[in-house]
């Protein structure tokens, strides 16, 4: 490869023109000869060389001169000359361009000729290697700008394309573009995406769309927008706001193979209604009694805290004067029973005396000589916790020094607030799983779903629910659904959170949290507080929580994201840690709803600076991509709804950062594939589309058992390959590494035999493909790669001592 090239290379923005100018500029120093004659010429010995020259033809020869007198005699004769003249010890050597007839003419007029510097053989040479260079520079930049044009590698523009989806979803089509700008931090602009129309239209032909910069704790990530559009483009190009382009081809997103995966006779449609946990547990108990042979019902270690409070009641309206009582007893074992009345005694000078009858208390309140009331809340609260001790607890209002003159209040029975039927227990409470599976030994591949999580979620539980039961019902006549139980260990539990899910179905239907109260008394902890109490359950959890600093969860016990006292201070969430330590669970699905998101990990980062818990591997995020698109692709099936690639990835990176949430323990602790579905448009929709939701992600989540399997019954060896590219430094090539399927490349660059403790091939950034190593041109890359399953390409063992691992030495990239 010539410098001229390599110099090229640093300005790929050099018009055509200019660079054939300096071809041309190059071939005009051919004659004068002089600047590239020294190192090009080899030397040659007059006058016997001089045979060689052509009659009518120039070439460029020295002549011998003595002095400068034979000097004005050559130039005399009219020679062509150029302006090379060289003083010598022994005279002067001038070039000469002249013919053979020209040189014998010379010759007997007594001139001496030297060495042959350049023949017209020597031109020829040049002129093919010119158009050689010349092509291979005109095919350099034609790659230069597919380079700029068509590839999310550029090196040369600052914007560059992640990601263009083209999808439909119900009967609208959809254009997702995401792309990364150079100056993203800085500048808040929008970008702008144009379309073409399909294939072979102009760029622009089929309209554009806005993208806006997705900031998130301050740091920028990428732009990304969504627009409908009416026909499938082919190529979509976005132009900076510095002039930089990028062009990038659309994907289809989702496409449904027209197969159906399920088998003839395949049944499905199993829930018919919203199910309370009580329902939820009844449902699986049943459907393990019919199916005993491959299924059980496994309680849970821990019981909830239970579906129960104190009885109590707030008595008054003006804050100062109000007091609060809570039962000692729990609202459902006496404490409903208890009553309290705060009574105008109607007479003057009255104490204040508190009685006791059985439940009911009564409290006559203090006046003066002219018989208004005068006791204050503190005085109250202090009588009552004196005089009625061993029925309750009386406190002034959150917190008030309680100095207000309380109001008399009819009698007000104390109440735990709970309102659902008796059928429910009031008892902490069982959580259950269903275990499905023919061999549940734990000598199979295991995989986790669980929801409810959140209590409000209505649908997630549904999905398990019909996920089982299509298991369970298929069993005996579907070949494929009878793989996945004869060969899994399916664990299923449909309601980590049974005491949030009763309080959301008979109380308070927006209940997220458990219902446990880590309030103090001025929190609130008080009758009117009750709805806001509660841990919530997906924020609870041991990696990367809110006790290890990182953000999206609240030490307020009464915030939507109260991470609790501390990691795993909650029965439910310990209920999980048990069930992710099963050792064979190598999969997991977190159903929660809603938004019709599909995530992983990390979904936490840490601020200021946005510093994600680490990110998966270059491997282990194409095979969540991987598996993603089956799985979504499989929700798709039902009613052609996309989860859209917009909200498909890393929880932090696509909605925003969750401290403690599980999907996190069970990958960074347990090594889980770990997915969240959110599933459905709302937390409680109507029953029609609560069932196409159940049915899709029921889906889903049946797929997900299929990659399961798929993975456990992975013999292939992956495939690798190194692809060299130019460099935009001399001397060194781009290279990158793509693999046959989702695996892990491991490379040495100093001729070592690759083990596992290699350099490991990484990505190239958020939502990126793979990196690019810029290399010297001459490096020997050693590498293997591995799959998610262990299966190492062309069996090389890397801790062993053969030397079958790939290895190539990279070159300058062939014209
Ligand atoms: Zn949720």
């Amino acid at each position: 490869m010539s410098k001229v090239l390599t110099g090229l290379r640093w300005r790929p923005q050099l018009p055509a023109a200019t660079a054939l100018a300096a071809f041309a500029a190059v071939l005009l120093l051919v004659n004068p000869a002089a600047a590239i004659v020294p190192q090009a010429a080899a030397p040659v010995t007059a006058p016997a060389d001089l045979g060689r020259l052509a009659d009518e033809r120039a070439s460029v020869v020295e002549v011998i001169l003595a002095d400068n007198a034979e000097l004005d005699a050559l130039v005399a004769t009219g020679v062509d000359l150029d302006h090379h003249i060289t003083h010598t010890g022994d005279g002067i050597v001038v070039h000469a361009v002249v013919t053979g007839n020209e040189v014998t003419t010379l010759t007997r007029a007594g001139f001496t000729f030297g060495k042959v510097l350049h023949t017209p053989q020597d031109a020829a040479q040049r002129v093919a290697e010119r158009e050689a260079t010349i092509a291979a520079h005109l095919a350099e930049n034609r790659e230069y700008a597919a380079a700029a044009d068509f590839s999310a590698r550029s090196t040369v523009s600052d914007v560059r394309i992640i990601r263009a989806d083209y999808y439909t979803s119900g009967d609208t089509q959809v254009l997702s573009v995401e792309a990364k700008w150079a100056q993203g931090q800085a500048d808040a602009s929008p970008l702008t995406v144009e379309r073409d129309s399909g294939p072979g239209t102009e760029i622009g032909s089929g309209g554009t769309q806005t993208i806006s910069r997705f900031v998130d704790a301050g740091v920028y990530l990428y732009h990304r927008g969504a627009a409908q559009v009416s026909s499938r483009p082919a190529y979509v190009r976005i132009t900076s706001p510095s002039g930089d382009v990028a062009v990038a081809k659309v994907n289809e997103w989702l496409p449904i193979p027209p197969k159906d995966p399920e088998g003839p006779g395949y049944m499905k449609d199993f829930v018919a209604s919203y199910l309370t946990p009580t329902e939820l547990y009844d449902r699986i108990k049943a459907l393990s009694a019919q199916y005993p042979k491959i299924s059980e019902i496994v309680e849970l270690p821990y019981r909830t805290n239970g579906y129960r409070r104190k009885a109590q009641a707030v008595l008054g309206t003006v804050d100062a004067s109000r007091v609060a009582v809570d039962s000692l007893a729990w609202g459902h074992q006496g404490g409903n029973d208890i009553s309290v009345e705060l009574a105008d005694p109607g007479t003057a000078d009255a104490p204040l005396a508190v009685t006791v009858t059985g439940t009911a208390v009564r409290v006559d309140l203090a006046t003066d000589g002219s018989g208004t009331v005068t006791s204050t809340a503190e005085q109250v609260v202090a009588a009552l916790n004196a005089q009625a001790g061993t029925l309750l607890t009386a406190y002034t209002y959150r917190g008030s020094p309680g100095t207000g003159v309380v109001a008399p209040v009819a009698r007000t029975a104390l109440s735990d607030g709970l309102a659902a039927p008796a059928s429910v227990s009031r008892d902490p409470h069982p959580v259950y799983a269903i275990r499905i599976g023919k061999h549940r030994d734990g000598s199979r591949l295991g995989v986790l779903a669980y929801a409810q999580e959140h209590a409000r979620e209505w649908v997630p539980p549904l999905v398990t629910i019909e996920t089982a039961e299509r298991l369970l019902r298929n069993y005996a006549h579907d070949r494929k659904t009878r793989d996945l139980v004869d060969n899994l260990d399916i664990w299923i539990a449909p309601s980590i959170n049974p005491d949030g899910g009763h309080y959301s179905f008979y109380d308070f239907n927006s209940q997220r949290k458990n219902m446990t109260n880590h309030c103090a008394p001025q929190a609130p902890a008080d009758f009117l507080g009750r709805n806001s109490w509660g841990v919530d359950n997906n924020r609870n959890y041991t990696e990367y929580s809110l006790f290890d600093g990182y953000a999206g969860a609240s030490t307020s016990c009464t915030s939507g994201t109260y991470a609790g006292p501390g990691e795993l201070s909650e029965p439910e969430n310990r209920n999980v840690d048990w069930l992710a330590s099963r050792p064979n669970i190598r999969f997991s699905m977190n159903l929660h709803s809603s938004g019709n998101y599909f995530m992983w990990s990390p979904g936490s980062y840490a601020l200021p600076g946005r510093v994600s818990a680490p990110r998966p591997t270059l491997a282990e995020e194409s095979l969540f991509w991987g598996a993603s698109s089956r799985i979504l692709t499989a929700i798709k099936r039902h009613r052609n709804l996309a989860v859209t690639p917009a909200r498909t990835g890393p929880i932090a990176d696509v909605l925003y950062s969750a401290a403690g949430n599980s999907g996190d323990m069970l990958w960074y602790k347990y090594g889980i594939y770990a997915w969240n579905f959110e599933v459905g448009t709302s937390f409680q929709p109507d029953w029609q589309e609560a069932h196409a939701e159940t049915m899709e992600f029921a889906n889903g989540l049946t797929e997900m058992l299929r990659v399961a399997r798929d993975f456990d019954t992975d013999r292939k060896r992956p495939r690798s390959s190194l692809s060299v590219r130019a460099s935009a430094t001399p001397g060194m090539v781009d290279v990158t590494f793509s693999t046959s399927e989702p695996a892990a490349v491991f490379y040495t660059l100093d001729r070592s035999r690759p083990t596992y403790a290699s350099t490991l091939y990484g990505s190239a950034g958020i939502r990126e493909g793979g990196e690019t190593l810029t290399i010297p041109v001459g490096t020997t890359v050693h590498w293997f790669s591995v799959d998610a399953a262990g299966n190492v390409e062309r069996n090389y063992k890397p801790d062993g001592r053969g030397s079958n691992h790939n290895k190539q030495k990279v070159k300058a990239p062939k014209r």
